[in-house]
C-alpha cells in the first residue's frame, strides 16, 4: 500500500451507446480522475456533458466501452457480473434526484427492505433502520409511506437507506436537484456529515455550481474532458 490511499482511479474512460442505428461514442473522461480516500468530490457539468453515465460507470451499472476503473481496490472490468452486482450491493451507496424511494412503503419499511436485499437479518434491520430515522430527525415518519412526504424528508429517507449497510462510497446524482434550497442546504449538511464524521468517500454531481461548497475536490466535465478546479 503506497502513502496515500486512493479510494477510485481512472484512465481514460469511453461508453459507447448505440442510438437506433448510429453509433456514439462519449469521451466520459479523456484524462484521469483519482479520488483519494475520504474525499468529497464534486463534479459540474451541463446537462448531456456525461456525469449521470460517469456515476454509472463508477457504481457498476454500467459498464465502459473502453477504459479501467478501479473503485476500493478492484478494478471493475475484471469482476464478474455477479461480483459486479455485490460491489454493486455491498460497497455502493446511490443516492438519485428523484428519491426512488418504493412509494407504497413505509420510510422505516424502505430501509428494512434494502437491507434484506443485502442479506441482512430481520431484527438487526429493523434496528439499523430505526437508529437512522433518529439520526435523521424522521422517526415521527417512520410508519408513513414516502408517497406522502415531502421531497426533503424523501431525500432523507433515500440517504438513510443508501448508507444503512455502510459502503465505502456514497454516489449521489443531482441529490437537491428537486428540492428548495432549505432542503437543499439540510440535504448537503448531511452529506458533509457523513463526510466529516463517516470518513464516507462522496462523488456527487450536480449541474448547479452552489453545491460545490463543501467538496474537497472539484470537477468540470465538459465535452469529455475533466477539469480539477481550485478550492
Ligand atoms: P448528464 O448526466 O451530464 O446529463 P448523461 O451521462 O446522461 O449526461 O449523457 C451523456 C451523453 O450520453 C448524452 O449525449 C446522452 O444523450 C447520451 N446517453 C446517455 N445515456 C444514453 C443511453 N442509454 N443511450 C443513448 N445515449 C445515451
Amino acid at each position: 500500500m503506497g502513502l496515500i490511499d486512493f479510494m477510485i482511479e481512472i484512465h481514460r474512460l469511453y461508453k459507447k451507446y448505440d442510438i437506433n442505428d448510429r453509433r456514439a461514442i462519449i469521451a466520459v473522461i479523456d484524462g484521469e480522475m483519482i479520488i483519494p480516500d475520504n474525499s468529497f468530490v464534486v463534479i459540474r457539468g451541463e446537462s448531456g456533458s456525461g456525469k449521470s453515465t460517469l456515476l454509472n460507470l463508477l457504481g457498476g451499472l454500467v459498464r465502459p466501452t473502453e477504459g479501467d476503473i478501479i473503485v476500493n481496490g478492484k478494478n471493475l472490468r475484471m469482476l464478474s457480473e455477479n461480483e459486479l452486482a455485490d460491489f454493486r450491493n455491498y460497497e455502493i451507496g446511490f443516492i438519485f434526484q428523484n428519491y426512488n424511494l418504493i412509494p407504497h412503503l413505509t420510510a422505516k419499511d424502505n430501509i428494512i427492505f434494502s437491507l434484506l436485499f443485502k442479506k441482512w437479518k430481520k431484527n438487526k434491520a429493523k434496528t439499523r433502520a430505526l437508529e437512522l430515522l433518529e439520526d435523521f430527525g424522521m422517526l415521527e415518519r417512520a410508519h408513513s409511506k414516502s408517497s406522502i412526504m415531502s421531497g426533503g424528508e424523501q431525500q432523507r429517507v433515500a440517504i438513510a437507506r443508501a448508507i444503512a449497510h455502510d459502503p465505502a462510497v456514497i454516489l449521489a446524482d443531482e441529490p437537491t436537484g428537486n428540492l428548495d434550497s432549505r432542503n437543499s442546504e439540510e440535504v448537503l449538511e448531511i452529506f458533509q456529515e457523513l463526510h466529516r464524521e463517516q470518513k464516507k468517500t462522496i462523488i456527487m454531481v450536480s449541474h448547479s455550481d452552489s453545491v460545490s461548497r463543501y467538496a474537497t475536490l472539484r470537477f468540470v466535465l465538459k465535452d469529455g474532458k475533466l477539469s480539477k478546479e481550485s478550492i
